[in-house]
């Protein structure tokens, strides 16, 4: 059998084991041969460490290390779901990185590559072995490729380096660009180069072929006198010209012109002869003039000159036409192909990529033109979704091959899978590729790099104080990717819009406390009024027990955390327990934090299962974490909710201490003191001196008011409809039976307008 048709059995092998032991194993088990980390999907001390590291590496990363590489080589990531740029087929990601700097292997015809079984004593000098990661333990992590295995194999000139049919990885230099095809480092066709030209090469079952070498003359008690005509120094010249022609057209095309086939004259043998020509072979002869001229040599001299057997010059012959053409080599061509990329399946393909729902996302992208799908969709997901799609069969050509599915996508349309943009630091993405910054543009890097580092370095002070002192509480906060629901790995689900759940996480890096406030989109939006209300309750239980101080951290969304609604928060529940108030910014494009580790298993927990209803995103979040202490899920209903938006009422919000107009998007810091409840003190810088604005408009009528008790409101009094284009997705699924029956009057009940209330994009987030 092939070998690349051995390994995709072995690896559907693999597959269905997995599977099969799946199904032994207890719901809450995942086998994630993928993922980097532990399959008991329990958040524990190694885990913190795999993010210190993450920190770490975010702190020692240069400019040489591009985002892209980091997507590409599995390094141990709290957010392995995300991270990967999911285009590989399985017989990509199963492929071996093959170390170049191997020069000399010998090559064995009977490799198995696609065993999951290594095979046993393999030469020396193999290329090693692929090992599947399953047998590696869980904690096997792909080995980060060393620098030797960047080059690719066209830049390993020893015909070694295509042996068999192991492919090397290619990793894209891009991130926003597919991978093209390079046809001239496909290793066939390497290898028929090798083979053209005459030089060494390993065949397809592993065989070295020798490289063509000048062989010697005739005897001399050959009649033509051969060795006399042609010298060793010309008959090299002319062996290096043939063999330079590195096409096998152009070499039958020379050996044709050197050779004339004439019907035989004299009959030399007794009874009849097989023979019918008598063939006579030239070899080109040096002049001074232009004109070639050729003197006549011996079979053998003619042979062994050029290296080849009497089969190339029947061969030759064969291919010259009555008209005295030389037909073209159809070695590896044929015109038996079934389906032909046509427009039709260009249609059917695009189209059926367009049917799919993009990802809803609160992350603006500066390209739009990009379309962004669920990121458990991959090639493989979305073809078998493909053959399956209920418009298949209406069009009259339809791709049939993945390969076919992935280039006209490639070709026609700019498909991404989505990563929530916190994986990529524009900024430093944009530096890594320009080759020629300014003076001005180094500085501001360098700049972008040192806030990054000291956001770093006071969050962890901020985190140590936390521990240390009992009335201090450190926590960050952010909303996680929108969850969808119906969740699951259902063909008619990636068509259909889906009601959106929201997750706003609240860390306590005390105690390492993660506590996730969810709601749907019918009980609110994901604004600052939301974030307050939640901070709220977060701050009157820390409160209850004791806190006094609370030190914050969060990404610079300015609809959701860096306003000014989040500010008169604070300073409201500053004044009402007495309380001092610190939020700090991390500095953009470096706002990974310790609740992605939540998202991040929210999301691994969530991955092959099958979610109906918003009550079971509750429980799958609260069961999530299998040992320590569980998250604690906090139901947000509207009554929750509250309006702090008139906070912002009848305040000065203009000029600070200093008479300037206040920078409101360039602030980093944010402190709210017990002694001055009405005074909001900020930093545009994270090491800058502080200057503080005094909200309070001193007037007679409006102090009055000022000092009236504050009675909070909540914002929405009934729940928010939902597109009706939406709720016509969500009973379609009802009623095709995508969702079960017990589930259909939840979404039957749900409210919709075709005026949306609840407008994903009411609070944009660049981050
Ligand atoms: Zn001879
Ligand atoms: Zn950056």
């Amino acid at each position: 059998m092939h070998s690349r048709s051995r390994r995709i059995i072995g690896l559907v092998e693999i597959n269905s084991k997995n599977e099969q032991q799946q199904n032994f194993e207890s719901e809450s088990v995942i086998l994630n041969p993928e993922s980097p980390l532990p399959a008991s999907c329990t958040f524990n001390e190694s885990d913190w460490n795999n993010l210190k590291e993450l920190v770490d590496e975010e702190l020692s990363s240069d400019r040489n290390l591009v985002q892209e590489e980091l997507h590409s080589f599995n390094i141990p990531s709290v957010r392995p779901c995300n991270s990967l740029i999911i285009e590989e087929s399985p017989e990509q990601s199963s492929s071996v990185i093959m170390d170049s700097r191997e020069t000399t292997p010998v090559p064995s015809p009977k490799l198995n590559f696609g065993s999951p079984i290594p095979s046993t004593s393999p030469p020396r000098n193999e290329v090693q072995e692929p090992v599947p990661s399953e047998q590696l333990g869980e904690n096997y992590v792909e080995p980060t490729p060393s620098v030797d295995s960047y080059i690719t194999v066209s830049e390993c000139n020893s015909p070694c380096s295509s042996i068999g049919n192991k492919r090397k990885r290619t990793f894209k230099t891009n991130p926003g660009k597919k991978r093209s095809s390079c046809p001239e480092k496909w290793i066939d066709n390497k290898r028929k180069h090798l083979l053209n030209s005459g030089q060494q090469y390993v065949s397809r079952n592993g065989n070295i072929k020798n490289k063509k070498e000048l062989r010697p003359v005739c005897s001399s008690s050959c009649k033509m006198k051969c060795s006399e005509k042609f010298d060793t120094d010309i008959r090299k010249n002319i062996f290096n010209k043939f063999w330079e022609l590195a096409d096998h057209t152009r070499q039958w095309e020379f050996i044709n012109n050197f050779t004339e086939k004439n019907n035989k004259k004299r009959i030399t043998t007794e009874g009849p002869s097989r023979r019918q020509f008598t063939t006579k072979y030239f070899l080109p002869i040096p002049a001074d003039n232009t004109l070639i001229t050729r003197q006549q040599v011996c079979l053998k001299t003619f042979l062994n000159t050029f290296c080849i057997t009497d089969q190339f010059v029947r061969t030759a012959h064969s291919k010259l036409s009555q008209e005295g053409i030389t037909l073209t080599d159809n070695r590896g061509k044929h015109s038996n192909h079934p389906n032909v990329v046509d427009t039709a399946m260009v249609k059917s393909v695009c189209d059926h990529v367009a049917s799919f729902q993009p990802v809803e996302s609160h992350y603006t992208r500066k390209d739009t033109t990009k379309l962004y799908l669920d990121n458990n969709l991959n090639m493989n997901r979305m073809f078998s979704l493909y053959k399956e799609w209920d418009q298949f069969s209406t069009y009259s050509n339809p791709a049939q091959t993945l390969r076919q599915y992935r280039d006209i996508i490639n070709a026609n349309m700019n498909v991404g899978f989505f990563i929530p943009k916190k994986d990529i630091c524009d900024k430093c993405h944009s530096y890594s590729n320009n080759t020629s910054p300014t003076e001005e543009q180094i500085q501001a890097h360098n700049k972008h790099l040192e806030n990054k580092t000291i956001a770093r370095e006071i969050k962890n002070n901020d985190k140590e104080q936390a521990i240390k002192s009992p009335d201090t509480v450190c926590a960050t906060f952010d909303f996680q990717k929108i969850l969808n629901c119906p969740h699951g790995d259902v063909g008619l689900f990636y068509y259909k819009r889906k009601l959106s759940i929201f997750n706003f996480t609240v860390f306590d890096l005390g105690l390492k406390e993660g506590t996730c406030y969810m709601w749907t989109e019918c009980t609110g939006k994901r604004g600052a009024n939301e974030v307050s209300s939640c901070l709220m309750h977060f701050v009157n239980i820390k409160v209850a027990g004791g806190a006094k101080k609370f030190l914050f951290w969060s990404d610079n969304c300015a609809g959701q955390n860096r306003n000014r609604v989040v500010y008169s928060f604070y300073m409201y529940i500053s004044k009402r327990y007495g309380i001092d108030i610190t939020h700090r910014f991390m500095e953009q494009g470096h706002t990974q934090n310790e609740g992605d580790s939540v998202h991040a298993l929210i999301e691994r927990e969530s991955k092959r299962k099958l979610i109906y209803t918003p009550d079971q995103w509750y429980a799958l979040v609260r069961w999530a974490k299998a040992e320590g202490r569980p998250y604690n899920v906090v139901e947000v209903t509207k009554s929750d909710l509250y309006d702090f938006k008139f906070l912002l009422d009848d305040k000065n919000w203009k000029k600070d201490n200093r008479n300037e107009i206040v920078k409101w998007n360039s602030i980093k810091e944010i402190n709210v003191r017990k002694e001055e409840p009405n005074s909001l003190y900020f930093k545009y810088d994270l090491k800058g001196e502080y200057f503080y604005i005094n909200t309070t408009v001193e007037t007679r009528s409006r102090k009055k008011r000022k000092d009236q008790p504050t009675d909070l409101k909540n914002i929405y009094l009934e729940s928010l409809a939902i597109p009706e284009a939406k709720y016509k997705d969500l009973i379609s699924l009802c009623r095709s039976g995508a969702i079960p029956r017990e589930y259909h009057r939840f979404y039957e009940s749900l409210k919709y307008s075709t005026v949306a209330e609840s407008s994903i994009n009411d609070n944009e987030c660049d981050e």
